[in-house]
Parts: structure tokens; sequence; C-alpha cells
């Protein structure tokens, strides 16, 4: 399964987990109670006496391995949806704990099992180990399970007390191993799980990190050059256009020498906050390509209403300046707007050059003015 498709929230990524594990851990299960079941059948002393309940028995372990097997995971990945899966699921599992438990103690009881039974007795052994450390993930419902598969044989040994005390004694022996087995196997099945989560969060916020500047909070550059061809590419499908906006602040560096560098870098944030506020579309992406360099991708948008948006930035900033640390700063920006032409535009770096010609070109014209690419 690709990154993409594993759930980000966590209360829906830790069911989905438990889901998914579930799913890969019964679909090795199911075929070996239908082997059992051959075994201790065909093993028994008259199997072909038996033929009806021995098909039978075939029929149904064969119907319980195949629900377990056709049993996807749901396709919409919902806290709901993936609850619903694996009460289902564990269903599934009592079912075909409960039909072994009443096979083993069948097998216990009936004289035609008295060359298999302890075939049914290993198997009960073997699954129900098997279970403890497979199904830990919910110790309540292994625990159910555990008795459903091993309590029928145990009254079955009991009720012949006499003759098979000893077996009995040893059998409930193991079940005890079993539980406390099962209790410290669910508690590193958590931990773990937890350890996961915790791993996943800090990598998310990592990601984040990475990609945000941390002066302005826009996106950073190693965000735009992947968001950028990604959004071109897009848009093509799509049949949209695309505009970018380049900004430069004009002369910035003299605001550093006059006011300091602390004064410089309020003003950044302070042009990044007024960018939120002209471009607000949601589905625009404002970043920081360095120093005093910003960007905007505006998908779905043509290059008439991204130069109208562009130039009230620009005009908004020449009328009001920025007021920093107490003092008003006449800042001035150039701009170079463009929307991609796939008959101009080889690709996203001819687009983005183009648009880069055209701020050049701004600069080049005397500053404070925007220039169409
Ligand atoms: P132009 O109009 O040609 O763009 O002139 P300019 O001074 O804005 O451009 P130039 O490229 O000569 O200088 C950019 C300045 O931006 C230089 C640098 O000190 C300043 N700068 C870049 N990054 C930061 C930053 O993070 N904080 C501060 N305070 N200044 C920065
Ligand atoms: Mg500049
Ligand atoms: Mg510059």
């Amino acid at each position: 399964m690709s990154n993409a498709e594993v759930p980000r929230e966590p209360q829906t990524f830790v069911l989905w987990r438990e889901a998914q594990d579930t799913r890969i851990r019964t679909r090795l299960g199911g075929i070996y109670y239908l082997l059992a079941w051959l075994l201790t059948w065909l093993f028994s002393d008259n199997p072909t006496q038996l033929l009806a309940w021995g098909l039978a028995g075939v029929g149904l372990f064969a119907l319980l391995f195949a629900l377990r097997l056709l049993h996807h995971l749901p396709a919409q990945k919902t806290p709901q949806t993936l609850r619903t899966w694996l009460d289902r699921h564990w269903g599934l599992v009592l079912l075909t704990a409960l039909a072994w438990g009443l096979v083993h103690a069948w097998a216990l009881n009936d004289p035609a099992f008295a060359s298999s039974w302890l075939v049914a007795t290993l198997s009960t052994i073997a699954f129900s180990t098997a279970l403890t450390f497979n199904f830990s993930m919910r110790k309540g419902r292994a625990i159910v399970a555990l008795l459903l598969l091993y309590l029928p044989g145990l009254i079955a040994l009991a009720l012949d007390w006499h003759e098979q005390h000893a077996i009995l004694t040893t059998l409930a022996l193991y079940l005890s191993y079993l539980v406390l087995a099962l209790n410290r196997s669910h508690r590193e099945y958590h931990n773990t799980l937890t350890l996961e989560l915790e791993l996943r969060e800090q990598q998310q916020s990592l990601e984040q990190l990475s990609r945000t500047d941390s002066l302005t909070q826009l996106g950073n550059r190693y965000l735009f050059n992947s968001l950028f061809p990604a959004m071109l590419a897009n848009a093509q499908r799509q049949g949209e256009p695309m505009s970018l906006v380049l900004l430069d602040i004009d002369f910035f560096k003299r605001v550093n020498d006059e006011h300091g560098h602390t004064c410089g870098d309020a003003c950044l944030s302070a042009f990044a906050e007024r960018m939120r506020q002209v471009f607000r579309r949601g589905s625009d992406a404002l970043l920081r390509l360095g120093g005093e360099e910003f960007g905007v991708l505006m998908p779905n948008t043509t290059l008439e209403q991204a130069s109208v948006l562009a130039e009230s930035f620009r005009l908004e900033l020449t009328q009001q300046g920025f007021n920093v640390q107490g003092i008003t700063l006449p800042l001035t920006s150039s701009l170079g707007v463009g929307c991609f032409d796939p008959q101009r535009d080889d690709n996203a770096e001819a687009f983005f050059k183009r648009v880069d010609d055209a701020l050049y070109m701004a600069k080049g014209t005397g500053r404070n003015r925007l220039v169409q690419a």
C-alpha cells in the first residue's frame, strides 16, 4: 500500500493498522483448521463410516476459510467502517474457534476417533498457541476465542476424569500459560503501535517544517519545487489555466542597511501577511522563494484575473507601505505575472523563466510595476 493510502488521522490509522494486521494474520490460519479436520477424520478408525460427517466438516471449515479470505478491507477507511469490518472479522474468528472446539470435544468423546483424537488435541494446542500470539490486538476477544477453542475439549476430558485427568491437568496448565502470554503479547502489540504512531506524528511535523519558511510561515522553495510541476500537470489534465505571480521587494537591501536586519525580517513577515490578505483563494499556493522574493501559484486562474489581483497588491503596498516597529516604510515591489501556455512553454522551467524574465523587466524599467509575461 502506498503512503498516500495510509490514513493520516491517528484514530483511523490505529484502526486501519489493526484491521490490516488482523486480515494478514487470519489469511493463513483458515486452511489449517480444514487440514486438521481432514487429518482427524481420515485417521479415524473408519473414515468411510463417517463419510457424511467428514464431508460436512470439510464443507464447514472450507466455508469459514473462504469467508475469511473474501472478507476484504473496506474501500472507505473511516473509524466506523473499520470498526464494523473488525467486528465481522472477529465474528468469523470466533465462529471458527467454536467449530474447532466442538470438533475436538467430539473426537475426545466418540470411540470412532480412538486412533485420531490425539491429532485433534495437538491441533487444539497449536491453534490456541497461534491465536495467543497472532490475535493479541484485542485481549478480551482473544480470550473468548481461546475459551471457545479450548473449553469444549476440557469439559469432554473432565467427563472422563478417571481416565483423562493427567492430560486434562496438563492442558489446563497450558491454558493458564497462554492467558499470561496473551497478556504480554497484547501489551507489546500496543506499545509497538503507540511507538509507530509517535514516529508518524514526528515525521509529519518534520515534513511540515521542512516545507515551511520559518520567518513568514509561507511555503518554502523546497515546497515550490514539488508543488509547481504537480499543479501545472494537474491544470493541463483538467484543461484549466494556471497562473504564476513572482514578486520581489524593491531596494530591500536599503531597509536592512538603514533600519537593521530585525526590521528587515519584520518587513518580510508583514509582506507575507499582506500576500495572505490579497491572494485569499484556498487553492492559491503562497511561497517564499528566497530572500525577498515571493511567488503565488494560482490554479484555474487566467492571466487577466491574476494580473488584477497582483496589481491590486502592488498598488496597496505603494499607497500604504509598511508600519513596522513604529516606523512607516515606503516599500514597493516589482511583479512578473504569467499564465501557462503550452504553445510557448515546453515545460514548467520554461514557464517559470518566462515569468521571471517579466519580473526582471519590471525591475529594469523602473521598479514598482507589474509586467505580464
Ligand atoms: P532590487 O530592487 O534590485 O530587488 O534590490 P534589492 O536590494 O531588493 O535586491 P538585492 O538582491 O540587491 O538584495 C536583497 C536583499 O534582501 C539582500 C539581503 O540583505 C536581503 N535579505 C534577503 N533575505 C533576508 C532575510 O531573511 N532577512 C532580511 N532582513 N533581509 C534579507
Ligand atoms: Mg529585491
Ligand atoms: Mg531579489
